[in-house]
């Protein structure tokens, strides 16, 4: 077994406060992260905690249409077993389903790992990250409204509170709680047809879905919660129209989740070096520091009822934001005192 993933994945599980008595469930699909399953097992076993894994193949039918999205959907004999574990090493992809909500009311914690380990070794959580990402949770949950500008003509209001607030930091302690290695965000979402203004995305800020940059202006009205038109004279408008427009689904216009990136060791740049490996996911894109990470479609992961297929994270460089008139980023740059990193 690989050390390395070994001692990062002991270290991981440290954080997570994994300890004897309890007991750590790896789940997973086919015979994909074969060796992450592994190697968390054996790193809860040093722990003293006992440990299995609960594996199911990936062309498992969709059982009941939207909301068989995962392998373990309408598998109740999976679902009670992994109730029964402390915490699980989500290797599969929950993806906020029903499902995942109802392991997570019985108290397990879910721990969500799909990035290579270059990339859990390059932005591998500290207590300082989760501290500034729980100071961005509370932050969101006590204000009212949150309002972000850009030179590029961006200017758009979230009205808040209707919604929880989800944080991000790349581990979990607390019982029932989720969290995604790695991360640095928190996020939550405006209240329903309250949300309205102008975002223009700007050369440079990221079509996650597309794993691109945008390289010509995209200019999104919206009204009430929902994106409106489209416009803008380059590829990317036309792009973006065609790829929402494909779902044939009102809701894929909905506004989503909102909040702001604050991991330091996160890269912009990671697509432009990495973008034609299939195995990398987009968590540099959305946790960088100082992006506003806006985005379009569902809103199940805060308890909505839009679970609409078409969701796009459009993290954004450059944005100046502020909450009930609090500011937290200038020009793309943190100035709250207390989300800033060390050194910065
Ligand atoms: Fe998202």
């Amino acid at each position: 077994m690989d050390t390395e993933l070994l001692s990062l994945f002991r270290k991981e599980l440290e954080l997570c406060r994994v300890h004897e008595g309890e007991v750590l469930t790896v789940l997973s699909a086919g015979n994909e992260k074969a060796e992450y399953a592994q190697a968390f097992m054996v790193a809860a076993q040093a722990l003293g905690a006992r440990t299995f894994h609960v594996n199911v193949p990936r062309t498992q039918p969709i059982v009941s249409g939207v909301q068989g999205r995962h392998p373990i959907a309408g598998n109740q004999p999976a679902i009670d077993t992994l109730k029964q574990a402390n915490i699980v090493i989500d290797l599969m992809g929950l993806l906020f389903s029903k499902e995942q909500t109802e392991i997570q009311v019985t108290g397990t914690r879910i721990l969500r790992v799909m990035e290579p380990i270059d990339v859990l070794r390059q932005m591998f959580p500290t207590e300082d990250l989760r501290r500034r990402v729980e100071f961005e949770k509370q932050l969101l949950e006590s204000s009212k409204e949150l309002h972000f500008t850009s030179a590029g003509g961006t200017d758009i209001t979230y009205k808040l509170s209707q919604y929880p607030v989800i944080s991000e930091y790349g581990y979990t302690f607390e019982p029932g709680r989720w969290d995604h290695l790695p991360s640095g965000f928190s996020f939550t979402q405006g209240n329903d047809g309250a949300i309205d203004g102008t975002v223009v995305l700007m050369p440079g800020d990221i079509l996650a879905a597309f794993k691109s940059y945008v390289r010509s202006p995209i200019k999104l009205t919206v009204k009430k919660g929902y994106v409106t038109d489209i416009s803008g004279d380059g590829l990317d408008a036309q792009l973006l129209s065609s790829y929402i427009a494909s779902f044939n689904d009102p809701r894929g216009y909905a506004i989503s989740h909102i909040g702001w990136g604050l991991n330091e060791r996160a890269n912009w740049h990671q697509f432009a070096v990495t973008r034609n490996l299939s195995n990398e996911h987009v968590m540099n894109a959305l946790s960088f520091y100082g992006n506003v990470l806006f985005s379009t479609g569902p809103n199940t992961e805060v308890g909505g009822d839009n679970d609409t297929p078409c969701h796009m994270d459009m993290p954004m460089r450059g944005c100046s934001l502020w909450v009930d008139d609090i500011p937290i980023l200038k020009d793309g740059h943190v100035v709250h005192p207390e989300m800033k990193a060390p050194g910065r």
